[in-house]
């Protein structure tokens, strides 16, 4: 059956929540990319396996969370964008000191919940703009934090809608990734931080946004850090390697550098997603030639160029 007609079908008993030919721009920081060839939104865990066990194609799945460390290609992706709905915002507490979140839960949110309940540890999530599945994919941290420090367990789906829970200690978290599977959909997470006071909490909260608005800019079209920290080549961070090569005026179309942190990338406004990874390669091409190191990308590009 043809993909087209496999949706429509779908659609009669997921109504309004799959859509074909989807436009992302929306969808991501940078305000760019083609359309997903299908979109759903599951609003509930039902409708999630239901669509995992039915929809038979040999198309990718890929989840999105808010898009904040995800390039899209002008081309489009030629497969199945999800994007977790109400179900998986939930957030509750566990005990003293353990908090369990769904994966569409924004980090800040998390963070925010966590103070509420007198429960330290979560802080650094305060200033990271992503939801808490991405979070977990990304293994996302900033000021000596991440995922793999506080988190207990995950709850997933595979691509045939079989759902199970993995413990932290089977997985093997390291500097922005793991070693799980590409195929698995994150539903939610269990966290386990200290308890403390929350005056305390709410004082480290504050001024680690006040660090971070320091450092890094706001309010643009940006995906964050592009590069990885080159961690086992050299002390130096990937800002200051791009500083160092001299890039950081360097522009393609309206993809841009930040000019307070060389490592963010930006869309000024008209960018394609062409011009933002030729302005990629274009700065690893030159930090390599001026440093030697080659920088890995953190910055998650998925799709077709066009
Ligand atoms: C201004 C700014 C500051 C930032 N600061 C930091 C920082 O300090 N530290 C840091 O680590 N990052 C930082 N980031 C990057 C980004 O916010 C994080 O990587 C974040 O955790 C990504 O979450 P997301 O929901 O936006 O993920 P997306 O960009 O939507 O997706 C990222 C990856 O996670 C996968 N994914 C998302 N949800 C799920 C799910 N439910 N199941 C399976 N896979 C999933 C996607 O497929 C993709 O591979 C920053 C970004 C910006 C724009």
């Amino acid at each position: 059956m043809n993909i087209s007609k496999q949706v429509q079908d779908l659609s009669r008993k997921l109504p309004g929540k799959i859509h074909y030919e989807y436009d992302m721009r929306r969808l991501n920081w940078f305000k760019l990319g083609g359309p997903a060839k299908v979109f759903f939104k599951p609003d509930t865990l039902e409708e999630l396996v239901f669509f995992l066990k039915n929809f038979s194609s040999n198309l990718p799945i890929k989840v999105l969370g808010v898009g904040s460390n995800t390039l899209i290609r002008d081309g489009g992706y030629d497969g199945v964008i999800i994007k977790l709905g109400k179900y998986f915002s939930h957030l509750s507490k566990l005990d003293d000191n353990t908090v369990i979140s769904g994966s569409s839960v924004l980090d800040r949110q998390l963070s925010n919940f966590a103070l509420e309940n007198s429960i330290a540890g979560l802080e650094f999530l305060f200033c990271i703009p992503g939801s808490i599945g991405g979070a977990i994919k990304m293994n996302s941290g900033c000021y000596d934090h991440d995922i793999s420090k506080c988190i207990v367990s995950i709850q997933v789906v595979d691509c045939n809608g079989i759902v199970r829970t993995i413990k932290s200690e089977k997985i093997n978290f390291f500097y922005r990734g793991s070693d799980l599977s590409d195929d698995l959909i994150f539903l939610s997470g269990t966290f386990k931080g200290k308890k403390q006071d929350g005056k305390k909490i709410k004082e480290r909260m504050k001024k680690l946004l006040a660090f971070k608005k320091k450092s890094q800019p706001t309010g643009v079209k940006t995906c964050g850090s592009t590069f990885k920290n080159p961690i086992n080549q050299t002390q130096k961070k990937a800002w200051e390697l791009i500083k160092e090569a001299q890039c950081e005026n360097m522009k393609i179309g309206d993809a841009t550098i930040s000019e307070k942190h060389s490592n963010f990338f930006v869309n000024q406004d008209s960018a394609t997603s062409n011009d933002m990874e030729n302005l990629i390669s274009l700065v690893r091409e030159k930090v390599f030639n001026t440093t030697g190191i080659k920088l890995e990308l953190e910055l998650q590009i998925i799709g077709e160029k066009e």
